[in-house]
């Protein structure tokens, strides 16, 4: 994977909230079922979170949201000559990237307007509409603000307590919290949403058709990243190899149900599966990529 160098990066799609006192700074642990604690603890959290739809944020109360960022330091940083050596700098342009992709498709395909969604970058803990979070949770998109909400130290403990290495996995991470977005604008969330209160027994297994959209979503972008452009019409992406599709597609696989819940010394239990398995994430992500169709993405359809 290569971006280009000539690409302006827009800070104005993500919004700062590390700053002083870490956004917030409430740090209110949120309650995560079956944690045990220490590294489990941990990674049943990366489960919960990655990329997980963040729902079980709908719980809490609190949120307001009225926190402000801050990018007067981000916009230097960001415009500076070595930005693209910088992991927020990158991921600002993996979120314009993503968006420009949105811009376009989601009318094509959809016939809707796509209304931009800002990233927040936090630290720690943040406010959100949907309650307060903290870094635990992992990356996750906030349907009562419309908003993206990543700490990027998650990354590390995506490489390090999970093993998904490799520069591809951010992007990735991102696409399926837009999808989610996507899903948002388009009424699926909402849908799912009743769906599950009429048939609670079913609740879990329609998380996992959403989540597994969203994952097909990051597909249908990553096979089109290499046409998305800044507004001047620079492209951002000069490259995207097979190995970084590879990548995604690697921890697509890594972040499965059945793999967290292995991985967390815990029998592997389908009845808790929330965001579907190792199998499933790939082959949705995998389906999104070859067809790089949105349309394709029919999981609810497709009797899964
Ligand atoms: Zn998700």
């Amino acid at each position: 994977m290569e971006l280009n160098e000539n690409a302006r990066i827009d800070t104005s799609q993500v919004e700062d909230r590390r700053g002083s006192g870490g956004g917030g700074g409430m740090g209110i642990p949120i309650p995560i079922g079956g944690g045990r604690g220490g590294i489990v603890g941990i990674i049943i959290a990366v489960l919960v979170a990655l990329v997980g739809g963040g729902f079980g944020l709908n719980a809490m109360n609190g949120g307001g949201g009225a926190e402000q960022g801050d990018n007067t330091a981000l916009e230097q940083k960001c415009s500076a000559q070595d930005a693209l050596e910088q992991l927020d700098c990158r991921n600002t342009l993996y979120v314009n990237s993503i968006q420009a992709y949105w811009r376009t498709a989601m009318p094509e395909v959809f016939g809707k307007q796509y209304r931009p969604s800002k990233t927040v970058f936090f630290s720690q803990a943040v406010s959100t509409g949907c309650g307060q979070a903290d870094s635990g949770v992992g990356p996750f998109y906030c349907p009562a603000d419309d908003l993206v909400y990543i700490d990027l130290t998650f990354y590390r403990l995506l490489a390090d307590q999970l093993g998904a290495e490799g520069e591809f996995a951010q992007p990735y991470v991102l696409a399926h919290e837009y999808g989610h977005h996507v899903q948002d604008l388009l009424g699926t969330e909402a849908q799912m949403r009743r769906q599950q209160q009429r048939d609670p027994d079913n609740a879990n297994a329609l998380s996992v058709k959403l989540e597994l959209q969203a994952d097909c979503y990051a597909g249908a972008w990553a096979k089109n990243a290499t046409g998305t452009a800044d507004e001047q019409g620079q492209k951002i992406f000069t490259s995207i190899t097979e190995q970084d599709i590879q990548q995604a597609i690697d921890t697509a696989e890594k972040i499965g149900d059945d793999a967290i819940q292995q991985r967390s010394g815990r029998p592997v239990n389908p009845d808790e599966f929330t965001h579907g398995t190792s199998e499933q994430r790939k082959q949705w992500f995998t389906k999104g990529w070859s067809t790089g169709d949105p349309k394709s993405c029919d999981t609810f359809g497709s009797g899964q």
